[in-house]
């Protein structure tokens, strides 16, 4: 099969011939239809995961159709189109796993898919029944690959923050997972805001339900938060620390500033403001398979659909190549296999 290889950190993609996997035992093999190009491709690239092993082949934001089933496997059956994300597998019997929370699990080293296991940049994807998750009827394979990553953490995050009908949220950044956020919290009946450095991205965020728009080239983020009403939670999608810092004075009491995208830098607010205003700093890294499941149902009841330029895969590590630079530009690059 043809498939995409990261051979050592700082070593571009590159397209390799390798033999198609056979899963085993609690395993799947999955024909992959699509899959998202992620952020977390450059990190790995960059060598920045103190877990992530190479060779791998990178990618989790996978759809496919299940075309084989290993040892004991009877679900999900042969054809069943599946997706999966960040999460690869998990222990199975810690109190998180065991809770239904394996995101969180403590009883093994992290499985994280295409970071220290193979992911979805090739033809197949060795998978763990209960780590692929069907795709419900109406969702665009590849439009919705997408949502395997940037829209779990989004839609999970949100949900975790406290967001709810009639609560203000403010969306900090235009990327993947920030464009997600303003989708879903708009879904949820949120009342949002965007903030984002320039005004390029306003036209965009007023279609998809941002009733303000914060330039912060213009405006200190806070203060125009602040005239806002001030927010219930922020929620911080740049790939930087510093970003959800100059926000967090434009919390209300009781708010939530949720970091979603981070920097290498930390988190310092003044504790002050933390305590006599009851506000919480948080993070929420992707989800569990249940999360999947509400995520893929709930963006197929609202009709979000995420905006994707398909590639194929021999124009992928040129792509790769661009995000690491910062010169890529357009809507989330999905490389199509099916
Ligand atoms: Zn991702
Ligand atoms: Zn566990």
């Amino acid at each position: 099969m043809r498939s995409a290889v990261l051979s050592a950190a700082g070593k571009p993609l590159e397209i390799v011939e390798r033999a198609v996997p056979r899963p085993g035992p609690g395993e799947v093999l999955v024909k992959v239809t699509a899959c998202g190009m992620c952020f977390s491709e450059v990190n790995h690239l960059r060598g920045h995961y103190p877990f992530g092993t190479f060779p791998a082949v990178p990618g989790h934001e996978i759809s496919g159709v299940v075309e084989a089933l290993g040892e004991g496997v009877h679900w999900p059956g042969v054809g069943t189109p599946v997706g999966t994300g960040w999460i690869y597998g998990s222990c199975g019997h810690c109190d998180y796993c065991v809770r239904g929370d394996q995101i969180l699990c403590t009883g093994a080293p992290k499985q994280v898919t295409g970071v220290n296991t193979d992911g979805g940049y090739a033809e197949y994807f060795v998978g763990r029944a209960g780590f692929v998750t069907p795709l419900p009827d109406g969702l665009d394979p590849v439009a919705g690959a997408p949502l395997m990553c940037a829209g779990i953490t989004a839609f999970n995050g949100l949900r975790h923050a406290g967001a709810a009908a009639g609560s203000k949220v403010a969306v900090l950044g235009t990327g993947g997972v920030g464009t997600m956020a303003l989708r879903f919290a708009a879904a949820m009946g949120a009342r949002v805001a965007v903030v984002s450095r320039s005004r390029r991205a306003e036209e965009q965020a007023r279609g998809f339900g941002a009733e303000l728009f914060v330039a912060t080239a213009e405006q200190d983020p806070a203060e125009a938060l602040q005239a806002w009403g001030g927010a219930d939670v922020v929620v911080n999608s740049a790939p930087d620390t510093a970003t959800g810092l100059a926000a967090f004075g434009g919390l209300r009491p009781d708010g939530t500033l949720l970091y979603l995208g981070m920097g290498a830098e930390n988190v310092s607010v003044p504790p002050a403001a933390l305590v006599m205003n009851r506000v919480r700093v948080m993070g929420v890294p992707s989800g569990s398979p249940h999360d999947l499941r509400d995520t893929l149902a709930f963006a197929v009841a609202h009709g979000i659909v995420p905006e994707v330029a398909p590639v194929t895969l021999d124009e992928a590590p040129r792509v790769l190549a661009a995000m690491d630079e910062g010169t890529y530009r357009g809507d989330r690059a999905v490389i199509t296999l099916g």
